[in-house]
């Protein structure tokens, strides 16, 4: 529909207050970048439907990325909910360790565990980085709900 009436234009056979009553949902702007991005298509003989296929296609990667986020979220939530600083209670911070294993990272160290009050000093190290310790708590919990029926 676009199309037919950006050839229009083209003709100069075009009912403009048809066209403008058509498209009075999209910005000026908006309709700028479609015309860029349409031209471009057609210039290297894409269709509308090659754009239409290759949005859903991508939007369901960025389905399925941002359902993995969430679920990692969600991991590290239960994980903090759940596990507190064994001193003082209060909520752990859980950071990645960038230094590879080396002189600086002898044990080869991936996550830095610490208390999140000022006043407590607990800190631990793990070899596990945050995704494998997530991955430890969840696969405990459910072992520990089996068990409990
Ligand atoms: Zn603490």
């Amino acid at each position: 529909m676009v199309i037919s009436s950006i050839h229009g234009i083209v003709r100069g056979n075009m009912d403009y207050s048809k066209f403008e009553k058509d498209t009075e949902a999209f910005s000026l702007n908006l309709l700028q970048d479609t015309l860029v991005v349409v031209k471009h298509l057609y210039r290297n003989n894409w269709t509308i439907k090659d754009l239409s296929k290759y949005i859903k296609r991508k939007q369901l990667e960025v389905d399925k990325k941002n359902e993995l986020l969430n679920k990692k979220f969600l991991g590290l939530k239960m994980f903090l909910n759940n596990n507190k600083c064994p001193r003082c209670e209060s909520m752990l911070i859980l950071a990645n360790i960038s230094i590879p294993k080396g002189k600086a990272n002898k044990f080869g160290y991936k996550t830095h565990i610490s208390c999140s009050n000022e006043n407590c000093l607990y800190e631990h190290l793990d070899k596990r980085d945050i995704d494998a310790i997530i991955r430890d708590f969840k696969r405990r919990e459910k072992e520990r709900r089996l068990s409990n029926g």
